[in-house]
């Protein structure tokens, strides 16, 4: 199937589910992210900080989210490009890329709060040492933290499935975690959101109650190869 003909598939399939698709376009040549924009697909994520800022220049009318793991010193390129954050793992790097959002808050004469940035905390579910992400644990004081810092949006909560575990039964983790936080919230606030699903595992994010899901080399399919292999 060509790349039109699998984002069309897709977008049918998430949206029947009112699922938003997020084409992960990371191995992707500018050609096929043309391609989609023509089509009609308006949100993109990028891993790496620099290409998203690039990308973000090249195409403004869309959304660049930040899928990946952020260097202090590429703070400046989230704080000013990211239309949502998916990584947010760390304190003194949320710090920092507020900083750059209320910098351009500044420079365009709105206020931090109208021009925040939606993020969505990482966590580590997995229980494996050194895969990124919040543990449980720390989980209700990180997103108390986060919440505070003047820029930043918590909106939801992210996690990746552990390779070769049960992916039902992480993502049905990360929702109990949730609606534990839930519980502990203010009133007034919107609920969090689950986004969570990558190719290999899209489906049963979905059928988990997941609200977006992160694709990349099943929409680009030889395209994603090809490029991670070069
Ligand atoms: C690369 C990446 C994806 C997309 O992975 P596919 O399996 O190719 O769909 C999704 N989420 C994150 C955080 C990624 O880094």
């Amino acid at each position: 199937m060509a790349l039109l003909e699998r984002w069309h598939a897709l977008q049918k399939e998430l949206g029947s589910a009112d699922v938003k698709l997020l084409a992960v376009s990371k191995y992707a040549p500018d050609e096929a992210v043309q391609t989609l924009i023509d089509a009609g697909q308006k949100c993109f994520g990028e891993s790496r900080a620099q290409h998203l800022r690039d990308r973000a220049r090249q195409w403004p009318e869309c959304e660049w989210h930040m899928i990946g793991p952020v260097q202090k010193n590429k703070a400046k390129y989230i704080g000013r490009y990211a239309s949502m954050w998916h990584s947010c793992d760390n304190l003194e790097m949320a710090e920092a890329v507020a900083r750059f959002v209320r910098e351009k808050a500044i420079a365009e004469g709105v206020t931090a709060e109208d021009s925040a940035l939606p993020l969505l905390i990482q966590v580590n579910i997995a229980d494996v040492p050194n895969q990124r992400g919040i543990q449980p644990e720390a989980l209700p004081a990180f997103v108390a933290a986060v919440t505070q810092i003047e820029g930043l949006k918590v909106i939801g909560l992210m996690c990746m499935a552990p390779q070769g575990r049960d992916a039902a039964a992480a993502f049905r983790y990360l929702s109990d975690l949730r609606d534990g936080l839930l519980d502990g919230r203010l009133a007034g606030t919107d609920p969090l959101e689950l986004c969570i699903g990558m190719s290999g595992d899209y489906q049963i994010a979905v059928a988990e109650g997941s609200t977006m899901v992160r694709l990349g080399s099943t929409l680009f399919g030889d395209w994603d190869v090809r490029n991670q292999e070069s």
